[in-house]
């Protein structure tokens, strides 16, 4: 009997984390002793081996996400077919989107100020000394000044293409989404004679993406594995203990909002048991684990939401097109707990009105993250700014950032997944059931 694809990818998983820690713990170690020579190259080939494997499954996915993106949004308008029909889909998409943001910062917040990580209770003098030091780190200092070219009034502006060739060459999903939704629209408002044969054809090339997705899923056991060798054999643990309680504020709130948030929302709107959602998202969720993109894991998301939970096409597209770029509920909630513990661990005070401004800062620039590795921590800078706490500060979190940003991109996409579910509501999923 073969082992259903999740529990494979499960397994790759739990085996690349563990193969990985044994690196992180005893490679050292061999290093030092067998100095530069065939153990320490092994080791180095080894985790090299695994780099350079997980990066092509993970780019395998990557180059779908913008064309998937495209038909899935223009397939999506065009089958919602009149205005009227569109408008509800699109606002109930967005209506939901929001409150949970809006719950997540809140959520955030609330724990963050409960908890207090970054007061001396949680951090010795001697750990906030070390801390200190890791802003000298040179990546750190690069994200810093990346992250220090962008405004908020940026971000708005920036998401209106000029050119949209340019934007599907960069990658550039918010001025894909923009770009799409406008030519989606525009084609939905053709009469249908006129646009069937594009639809047919688009629909075709759709389906063709989709067998790719099926093709790469496959291989997905051994590409959680690659993916999860290098990032456990390089784990700092040092930094962990000083930065515990921030982590487990953060990973407290994710839960929250992934084992409490989400099946409300499934349960209020939609007839799917609990846990049938969960068993249909899980490839989902453990392909965004391992390669923490939510935009690398868009193709995947939109198969199995599709064909697993039986949510129709076009909702499926629509939403999770549309939520893998601006629905970044675990982002925005690392976001707003980042703020108020880089407050904390200054010494600074921030009063009522800017922890509130905060809400609005970490719900928009959780919009503008890019759905890349580290792409919230990017963005972070945003929010820290709005309330005047030193951008510097990314720095000191960046080092436990990488376990956290695979957890919060659990959480995105299955926000994407339980909202697509929600909008369909009674009536998208039952036929399927
Ligand atoms: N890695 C996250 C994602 O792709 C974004 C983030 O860094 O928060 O969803």
């Amino acid at each position: 009997m073969r082992l259903a694809l999740h529990w494979q990818i499960l397994i790759g998983l739990a085996l690349g984390l563990c193969a990985g820690l044994v690196l992180n713990r005893y490679g050292p170690a061999v290093r030092e002793v067998a100095g530069d020579g065939l153990g320490a190259g092994v080791i180095d080939s080894v985790v090299r081996l695994n780099w350079l494997l997980g990066e092509l499954f993970k780019r395998s996915l990557q180059f779908i996400a913008v064309p998937i993106i495209v038909l899935a949004l223009i397939l999506a308008l065009g089958s919602l077919g009149d205005p009227k029909a569109l408008g509800r889909v699109g606002l109930r998409t967005i209506a939901i989107f929001a409150c949970t943001a809006f719950i997540s910062v809140g959520l955030g917040l609330t724990l963050v100020n409960l908890i207090k990580p970054g007061s001396d209770r949680f951090i010795s003098p001697e750990a906030r000394e070390a801390l200190l030091r890791e802003t000298a780190r040179p990546d750190a200092a690069d994200m810093s000044s990346r992250a220090g070219k962008i405004s908020g009034w940026d971000l708005v502006r920036d998401a209106m293409p000029t050119n949209p060739v340019r934007a599907m060459a960069e990658g550039d999903m918010i001025q894909v989404v923009v770009f799409t939704l406008m030519l989606g629209i525009g084609l939905s408002l053709l009469p249908r004679e006129r646009t069937r044969p594009l639809y047919e054809a688009l629909d075709a090339l759709n389906e063709g993406f989709i067998m790719i997705v099926r093709g790469i899923m496959r291989t997905a056991p051994v590409g959680v594995f690659c993916l999860l060798v290098p990032i456990a054999a390089t784990l700092g643990f040092h930094v962990l203990k000083s930065l515990g309680a921030y982590c487990l504020t953060v990973l407290l709130g994710l839960a929250l909002i992934q084992f409490v948030l989400y099946p409300l929302v499934v349960k209020v709107f939609s007839p799917i048991p609990l846990r049938r959602f969960f068993r249909g998202i899980a490839q989902v969720q453990m392909v965004a684990f391992s390669s923490s993109s939510s935009a690398a894991t868009l193709p995947v998301t939109i198969q199995n939401v599709r064909d697993r939970l039986g949510v129709p096409g076009d909702i499926t597209g629509f939403v999770c097109a549309m939520g893998a770029k601006i629905n970044m509920d675990g982002t925005a909630l690392m976001q707003a707990v980042a703020t108020v513990f880089l407050a904390q661990f200054y010494g600074m005070d921030l009063p009522l009105p800017a922890q509130a401004s905060i809400v609005f800062t970490a719900v928009l620039s959780a919009i503008g993250t890019p759905g890349i590795p580290s792409g919230g921590m990017v963005m972070l800078i945003v929010v820290l700014r709005s309330v005047g706490v030193p951008a510097e500060g990314i720095a000191l979190i960046l080092a436990v950032d990488r376990v956290l940003d695979m957890c919060r991109t659990v959480v995105n996409v299955t926000g994407d997944a339980a909202v697509a579910v929600a909008v369909a509501g009674r009536s998208g999923t039952e036929q399927k059931m």
